[in-house]
C-alpha cells in the first residue's frame, strides 16, 4: 500500500490548549478515511495544518513523501492537495456550467473571463459539463447556482475542488445542513471518484460514515484515539462510549 498523506507528531497549541496533540495520521493512496470525534475535538484544526491555514506548532506534514509542513496553501493546491470551499456570493447567479468552466479556465492558467473567447474554451466546457454529470448536477447545470438544493450545491463546491485535479481531497463535513434525503447521494458521489482520488472526509453521521469509510481514523480531545477498518472501529467498545457520553 502506497502512502499518499502522512502526519508526523503533529501539534497545535491556541495559548495553553493543545488542540491538536501529537497526530500521527497516515493515508492511504485511494483511501476513503473518515475523520470522527465529537464536536471541538481538533478536526477541522487538523484539515487546516493539513492544508496550511494554520501552522503547526511542532511535527510535520508529508505529502507523496515531500515534507510540506511550511509549504503555503496554493502550492499545496498545485502539489494535488485540495480542500473544498464554500461558494460564495460571486457565484450566486452564475449556473454550474459557468462556475466549474471558470475554475477550468483559472485551472488552466487561461484567465477568468468567460465572455472573452480564448483557444479551446469550447474544449473546457465540454469538460465541465462531463464533470458535472460526475456529480449528479447534469439536469440543473444551466440553473442559477443560488436556487439549487442545498445538497446540489455542496455537489458543486465537491466538483469545483475535482475540478483543479487533486490526489487527496479533504471534505469538511460537507454533508452538514443537507437535507437527509439528499446527504447520501453527496457522499455516494465522493464515495464514486476515481480510485486514483484519495478522500479525506469529515463526517458526524455514524451511518453515512460507515457506508462510506474504507479506513476511519477517531480525534477525542486532540489525539487520535482510535484507528481501523470500518468494522474494527464499529466493534470498539472505547469509540461507542466516547459518542454516547456525547449525546448522553
Ligand atoms: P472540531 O472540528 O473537531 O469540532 P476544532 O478543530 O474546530 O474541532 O476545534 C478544536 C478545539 O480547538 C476547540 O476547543 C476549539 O475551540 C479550539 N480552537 C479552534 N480554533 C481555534 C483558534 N483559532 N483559537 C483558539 N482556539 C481554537
Ligand atoms: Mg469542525
Amino acid at each position: 500500500m502506497t502512502v499518499v498523506l502522512e502526519t508526523r507528531g503533529l501539534q497545535r497549541r491556541f495559548g495553553a490548549f493543545l488542540a491538536t496533540n501529537d497526530v500521527s495520521l497516515t493515508v492511504e493512496q485511494g483511501a476513503r478515511h473518515a475523520l470522527i470525534g465529537p464536536n471541538g475535538a481538533g478536526k477541522t484544526t487538523l484539515i487546516n495544518l493539513l492544508t496550511g491555514v494554520l501552522q503547526p506548532s511542532a511535527g510535520q506534514v508529508i505529502l507523496q513523501g515531500e515534507d510540506i509542513t511550511r509549504m503555503p496553501s496554493h502550492q499545496r493546491v498545485k502539489k494535488g492537495l485540495t480542500r473544498t470551499f464554500q461558494i460564495n456570493q460571486l457565484f450566486a447567479d452564475y449556473t454550474p456550467l459557468e462556475t466549474v468552466t471558470l475554475a477550468m479556465l483559472e485551472r488552466d492558467g487561461l484567465g477568468s473571463n468567460l465572455w472573452s473567447p480564448v483557444a479551446g474554451q469550447a474544449d473546457l466546457i465540454d469538460e465541465a459539463a462531463a464533470l458535472l454529470s460526475r456529480f449528479g448536477l447534469s439536469p440543473v447545470m444551466q440553473e442559477r447556482t443560488d436556487r439549487l438544493p442545498y445538497g446540489k450545491q455542496r455537489l458543486l463546491e465537491i466538483a469545483l475542488a475535482f475540478a483543479s485535479k487533486p490526489r487527496v481531497l479533504l471534505l469538511d463535513e460537507p454533508a452538514a445542513g443537507v437535507p437527509e434525503d439528499e446527504r447520501h447521494e453527496v457522499l455516494s458521489i465522493v464515495s464514486d471518484l476515481p480510485a486514483e482520488v484519495t478522500v479525506v472526509l469529515i463526517e458526524h453521521d455514524m451511518d453515512l460514515v460507515f457506508s462510506f469509510a474504507s479506513r476511519i481514523s477517531v480525534l477525542v480531545a486532540g489525539a487520535i484515539y482510535a484507528e481501523g477498518t470500518v468494522a474494527e472501529i464499529a466493534a470498539d467498545r472505547g469509540v461507542k462510549a466516547v459518542y454516547l457520553g456525547e449525546s448522553a
